[in-house]
């Protein structure tokens, strides 16, 4: 069964070969019947692959296709086309790059499955209609209100000894076991990350959108906390100097 986002894809990109009138396939790079590369249409990255938007993707299909494509894409075999088609073949070849970079990616690939699903999700919308706690930094999660206070407290009096040529050797390892436990938390958020790829997909392909928007809404969540302990870890190894 086809679900009602696969099909607003199909039909935003469907369009008719320049060379030979016939029916294109949604983002096709080129045309089936002919063969002839096609200007890029705005599909999206799943399309180019020709493969349905999933989250537990079949990474060998995809990098088969990818090379498959790379090669259709080379520019010897535009060496005697037109400048169009040159030209053409060229932004192929980019887009085809970002969508393999963006796809294989597991975190990259679901923030952009969530935003071509219409989620705001990312840096530009985080904080937003959240308060801020005193040191500045907005959403820190519930849970870890107290470790980030305390941690934000160690890390000043660490950079503080910095300057003044100190180490305080304790603090060192007290912020090492903050790293370790921190780089834990975000392991344990993509366990639950991966358990709801499969609850999306599962609903994406039955048409459950009400199962489809929880999935979805929960992993924004994830992704939320996934972003503010990549931050924390961050600062940690920025002030560990490591
Ligand atoms: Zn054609």
């Amino acid at each position: 069964m086809l679900n009602a986002q696969e099909s607003t894809i199909t039909t935003a990109a469907s369009a008719a070969c320049w060379a030979c009138s016939a029916q294109l396939e949604a983002a096709a790079l080129f045309c089936a019947q002919c063969g002839k590369i096609q200007p890029p249409s705005g599909g999206n990255f799943f399309a180019v692959f020709e493969l349905v938007p999933r989250l537990n993707l079949d990474l060998g299909m995809l990098e088969h296709q990818f090379h498959r494509l790379s090669r259709k894409l080379h520019p010897d075999r535009f060496a005697r086309a037109s400048a169009e088609e040159k030209e053409w073949s060229l932004a192929q070849s980019s887009l085809l790059n970002d969508a393999y970079r963006t796809l294989k990616d597991p975190l990259a690939r679901t923030y952009y499955l969530l935003k071509l699903n219409g989620a705001e999700i990312g840096e530009e919308f985080a904080g937003r209609n959240r308060p801020e706690n005193e040191m500045g930094t907005s959403r820190v999660p519930a849970d870890l209100l107290e470790e980030v206070f305390e941690l934000n407290m160690q890390l000043e009096e660490m950079r503080m000894g910095r300057k003044m040529g100190e180490v305080d050797e304790q603090l060192q390892s007290d912020l090492k076991q903050a790293e370790k436990k921190f780089l834990g938390l975000e392991d344990e958020v993509d366990e639950k990350l991966h358990a709801e790829w499969t609850n999306w997909d599962e609903a994406a392909e039955s048409g459950d959108e009400t199962a489809r928007d929880a999935a979805q809404k929960s992993m924004i969540a994830l992704l939320d906390r996934r972003r503010y302990l990549s931050n924390l870890v961050r600062d940690v190894t920025e002030t560990l100097g490591e």
